[in-house]
């Protein structure tokens, strides 16, 4: 099966659901991606994903040819084998890994020189080589190399990261062409950048639309900068996007961003938020958030969530034995929390994928807003 998405109202903006189609299959969106960023997640093996409703996963170009390195992934069979997933999967190229390394003082007009993470001493990771290192991966979405500016206030940083970026990917999207576009069996997405400055955002849109990318991110809004900016990047670039293209928003995870940002018309989403913040004991529920390691769990004998159908949760074991986990640096709590995360985000998801269609999507948007008026914001 070719690339394709298929929205089934081809709204400019607003909340709207549709249908991805990959060679590894099908997506419903709006959909969010569970991280796999070495190509492993964290706490939970990729057949349980699929129960808890997650069609689709991403990974990481930039750590995978750090580690293991692109031509023993190939050995093993592509990036599908590596991953244990025989679904859909997309890979950034690490952009945002690569500036939040603090590279942005070694970025020059053809790459990026950036610290090897595995090997030390320097790599200068360039769009082609972004480009390749993913045609030889073989996921079935590629992002294109962008510049992710440091500081998403500063103007002249931010016009900076857009001009790049441009550049960037009107190199990728010429050998993304002459591979045979989706025909190679990959899709390959473009990134807006342009932080909160209105005139940015638009030059970034209207400069990509031209050079037959398959989808469009919205870059450059997770990067601590707020709920509020967050959203006017969002509000500043979707206008822009062409309706029949899929919309991602990259790094959003957290319940509040996700509604708001399907409420403007965004279709996929990725984020750590979930299982890193399982790990760290913080539960996700239709009441808000649960700090599992707060003493008044010592001796609470409900299980996280006594309403959810996850594993974790139907297994029963009581907040208190987790919290005590917690304590003991046991390895299963962290595993628990992680999948009642995952759980509750995809359910939310599709939630909203059902409200949509029954035309009640601002319903649950006011009750995910009331359990979560003050959202941390979700970054990577
Ligand atoms: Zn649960």
């Amino acid at each position: 099966m070719p690339f394709h998405f298929n929205p089934w109202e081809e709204k400019g903006i607003g909340p709207r659901t549709g249908s991805l189609a990959t060679p590894h299959g099908k997506v419903a969106t709006p959909a969010f991606m569970p991280v796999a960023t070495r190509g492993m997640l964290r706490g939970i093996s990729p057949a349980r994903v699929r129960p808890l409703g997650g069609e689709i996963l991403l990974s990481n170009a930039f750590h995978l040819a750090a580690r293991p390195g692109v031509e023993a992934i190939q050995a093993m069979g592509g990036i599908h084998k590596f991953l244990g997933w025989n679904g859909p999967i997309l890979t950034d190229s690490g952009g945002f890994q690569v500036f939040s390394m603090g590279a942005s003082s070694r970025i020059h007009d053809g790459g990026v020189q950036v610290e090897h993470p595995v090997q030390g001493g320097f790599l200068d990771w360039t769009p082609e080589l972004a480009f390749r290192t993913q045609a030889s991966l073989g996921p079935d979405i590629a992002m294109v190399l962008d510049v992710c500016p440091p500081r998403p206030g500063d103007r002249d940083e931010v016009a900076s990261a857009v001009k790049r970026t441009l550049s960037w990917s009107r190199i990728q999207a010429d050998l993304h062409r002459a591979r045979g576009g989706i025909e190679s069996g990959q899709a390959l997405f473009a990134i807006v950048q342009g932080g909160t400055f209105p005139d940015l955002r638009e030059e970034c849109a209207r400069a990509l639309l031209d050079s037959g990318f398959d989808g469009f991110a919205v870059g450059g809004v997770s990067v601590g900068e707020g709920h509020e900016a967050m959203m006017a990047g969002v509000d500043l670039s979707i206008p822009w996007l062409p309706p029949d293209k899929i919309r991602y928003l990259m790094g959003v995870g957290a319940p509040r961003d996700l509604v708001e940002a399907v409420a403007r018309g965004v279709d996929l989403f990725d984020c750590v938020f979930p299982t890193r913040s399982g790990r760290f004991g913080t539960a996700l529920t239709w009441k808000g958030r649960l700090h599992l390691l707060n003493a008044r769990f010592k001796a609470d004998p409900s299980p996280i969530d006594p309403d959810c159908p996850c594993e974790a949760c139907a297994s029963g074991v009581p907040r208190g034995a987790l919290r005590a986990g917690f304590q003991s640096k046991e390895l299963l709590p962290p595993i628990l929390v992680s999948t009642h995360n995952l759980h509750f985000i995809l359910d939310l998801m599709a939630r909203m994928r059902d409200s949509i269609s029954a035309g009640e999507f601002e319903e649950l948007r006011a009750r995910v807003g009331k359990a979560y008026p003050a959202e941390p914001v979700s970054v990577g």
